[in-house]
């Protein structure tokens, strides 16, 4: 596949995904969000582009550029495998579960160590949960996952093609499982035995820490029930969670430059006792009030 059709493929994947996600939550809504979309989309999708640029800028190989060094060489376990008589299909289905494997460690890392959650809290301390929602990460967070994952590839020998439907898989996921939609109860219930879902995700964008600490999976489920990180709901409920961090919720937050510098800032104003009690305030509010008050923040 030449690299201008895998670009061309990749980017037009994700804005189809993008748009059929949007229209979905914008026809049926699994909850009425705080803040809407309008005060919250210009940040979230500022700073996707300032991710791009700098994976671009900063970073001298991909991880595809990785597979290929790698197989050109004859490094990894993958070699390994093949060396064994593993058919290719196999080393293939298992490049993938173990590259799904390490995004889940490294995520559970990212909220245990504190330098690293100060990056990876920038995606949680939105106040709403909604598509742009997947694609809001710090892009000091990205560089970082990158280097993980070319080291992976590296390790592992993972094949090309499987980095390149591997990276499609999960940001196609990521979009899903952070949408504002609902599946019905019995067909989520199915779905989440192979994929995470958007009412599985949500709990891990709950106030609440503890939950906060659970449902770290993107795409497979499978290593949360595995490790004891799965949680089947909300305490408040399916759509009752109040979503975000305590300290990062005043308006002021939304901003591209704002959340540039969130994980070197303290939480401004508001001790985490107040934003705990206001956010539960926000949250408890009738869906007409917050509509209100939601068409009063769109307006020009
Ligand atoms: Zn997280």
């Amino acid at each position: 596949m030449s690299p201008t059709l895998e670009i061309v493929l990749r980017v037009g994947g994700a804005v189809l995904v993008f748009g059929v996600m949007a229209l979905w939550e914008w026809a049926a809504p699994r909850r009425v969000l705080l803040a809407g979309r309008r005060p919250r989309w210009p940040g979230n999708l500022g700073i996707l582009a300032v991710d791009i640029v700098a994976v671009r800028l900063l970073l001298p190989i991909t991880a595809v550029g990785a597979a290929l060094i790698a197989a050109a060489k004859g490094w990894g376990a993958s070699a390994w495998l093949t060396l064994w008589g593993v058919p290719d299909w196999a080393v293939f289905v298992l490049s993938l579960i173990a590259l799904d494997l390490t995004i889940y460690t490294q995520h559970v890392v990212f909220h245990h160590v504190p330098w690293l959650w100060r990056l990876h809290r920038m995606h949680h301390a939105d106040i709403d949960i909604d598509v742009s929602t997947g694609l809001r990460f710090h892009p000091l967070e990205i560089l970082i996952s990158a280097v993980i994952k070319i080291v992976a590839v590296l390790a592992l020998g993972v094949p090309a093609l499987a980095v390149v439907v591997f990276e499609v898989v999960l940001n196609t996921t990521a979009m899903f499982n952070h949408s504002n939609v609902a599946l019905p109860p019995r067909l989520d219930r199915l779905v989440r035995l192979i994929v995470v879902t958007p009412q599985m995700h949500q709990v891990h964008h709950s106030i609440v820490r503890a939950e906060t600490d659970s449902n770290f999976g993107f795409n497979l489920p499978w290593w949360d029930r595995l490790f004891g990180t799965y949680r089947a709901a909300p305490a408040a409920g399916d759509g009752g969670a109040v979503i975000g961090l305590p300290e990062f919720r005043d308006e002021t937050e939304r901003g591209l430059l704002a959340l540039v510098t969130q994980p070197f800032r303290s939480a401004r104003s508001k001790s985490r006792a107040q934003s705990v009690r206001s956010a539960s305030v926000q949250a408890a509010e009738h869906p007409d009030q917050r509509q209100d008050r939601q068409r009063d923040a769109e307006k020009p």
